[in-house]
């Protein structure tokens, strides 16, 4: 009924404890071929009910991306992407609205950039909100309640004091839910600075 399908192994950012933002990969890496994701849907797609489009790397650095959504909601089959949001300008925001994406997760892991690129390294979290508001408004203008869109909030030890502020910000910007994450953290030597104080928010 549901599969996951990595669209790419690349990420623009380098977080802490991903394989892709480490560049650390024991396995083969890449973009997937959109004939490769058409052949899988061809024959799969009828009993499937939901594809997750993203695992370690950033979806929208495919450059054929939307494509493979596409292929997947012909087939009537529910779609949903997870993004660092650093690409979607307003052109790029207005493409996802009509691709028909059901649901993408932003990563906004910090109200401040010191905060943010604690974990999010190389990242800037003013490309986060943007690229926010961009989709927003693209579903606005196009009167479109797709995708639903989420923000979703890793909680570490550096940004754990932020969690109030972070639902009026969701709030204020117009996004869908705000959903809080816990880390993981793989090496807990190395990690151990990550792992919030607030222990119902830990791993
Ligand atoms: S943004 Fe996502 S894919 Fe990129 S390095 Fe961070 S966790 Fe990994």
């Amino acid at each position: 009924m549901a599969i996951s399908i990595e669209p790419t192994t690349t990420c623009n950012l380098r977080c802490p404890q991903c394989p892709s933002g480490l560049r650390q990969f024991t396995r083969d890496t890449g973009n997937i071929n959109i004939d490769l994701n058409k052949k899988i849907l061809d024959q799969v797609g009828k009993q499937l009910q939901h594809i997750n489009y993203y695992f370690q790397g950033e979806p929208f650095i495919h450059p054929d991306f939307l494509t493979l959504v596409k292929e997947a909601r012909a087939r009537n089959i529910y779609v949903i992407t997870s993004t660092n949001a650093h690409f979607i300008t307003p052109e790029i925001a207005e493409k996802i609205v009509t691709s028909g994406l059901s649901e993408i997760i932003v990563s906004i892991d910090g109200l401040t950039q010191e905060t943010y690129e604690q974990y999010r390294i190389n990242g800037k979290l003013e490309k986060v909100i943007t690229g926010t508001k961009n989709l927003i408004a693209a579903k606005n203008k196009m009167k479109r309640p797709n995708p639903v869109v989420t923000f979703q909030f890793l909680v570490t030890k550096h940004n754990e004091h932020e969690i109030d502020k972070l639902y009026a910000l969701g709030e204020s910007i117009g996004v869908d839910e705000v959903r809080l994450k816990s880390v993981q953290v793989y090496d807990y030597e190395t990690g151990r600075d990550l792992i919030p104080e607030n222990e119902t928010c830990s791993r």
